[in-house]
């Protein structure tokens, strides 16, 4: 799939989020789970790495992403969520969350589709189970991708996935690899699905 992505912005406030457009897709997960490598393998280019830049990892980044080069009018808003998972200890995860997360999550209206990434190579996470759990509570929906999956073997892949579904609680997932290409289309088809 060819889009032509462009960043908006970083906010750190809800003040400062975009005026609501296009469908948007926002992407969840642990600090170092691979987030800025899957956007970048879906977007085909290296725009998420501005949200590595100091200052705005603990911000939402926001991508207007058209599909086509001509198009004003974007197709999907991406927002790019702090990376969370940071203290050993954590009583929940908004507890290390920037107090704006939540709200974003619950009340965004134009918030379509949460893609929420785990490691496939580590064990259920708290913090990861504690998101789905809290998606769930407020109705939004969500679709898990494991990360990472080219450092596992077939056998191990199929292994790692049952253990992810059942510890998180959910029906279905996809194994994914930035590195490989492995999944990208699969992620590109629910986005895809996404309602206008
Ligand atoms: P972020 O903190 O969630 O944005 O994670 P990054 O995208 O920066 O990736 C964290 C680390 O995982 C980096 O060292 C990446 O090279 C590595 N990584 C990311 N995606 C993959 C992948 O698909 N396969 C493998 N083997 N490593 C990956």
């Amino acid at each position: 799939m060819r889009v032509y992505p462009k960043f908006l912005l970083s906010a750190l406030a809800p003040e400062q989020f975009p005026q609501p457009s296009a469908p948007e897709v926002a992407f969840l997960g642990r600090s170092n789970v691979g987030k800025s490598s899957m956007i970048n393998a879906l977007l085909g280019s290296d725009e998420a790495r501005v949200s590595q830049t100091p200052g705005r990892t603990r911000a939402i980044n926001f991508f207007a992403i058209a599909d086509s080069p001509t198009r004003q009018q974007p197709r999907w808003i991406f927002a790019d969520l702090p990376g969370y998972g940071y203290a050993k200890i954590s009583k929940s995860i908004s507890a290390e969350w920037p107090s704006f997360i939540d709200p974003y999550l619950t009340n965004r209206e134009t918030l379509a589709l949460c893609i929420c990434l785990v490691d496939s190579n580590i064990p259920v996470q708290r913090s990861d189970a504690q998101l789905i759990e809290f998606l769930t509570s407020v109705g939004r929906p969500f679709l898990v991708v494991g990360t990472k999956a080219d450092r596992l073997s077939g056998n191990a892949r199929v292994k790692a996935e049952k253990t992810l579904r059942e510890g998180l609680g959910i029906e279905r997932m996809l194994l994914c690899s930035a590195e490989t290409g492995r999944g990208i289309n699969e992620v590109w088809a629910e986005i895809n699905a996404v309602k206008a």
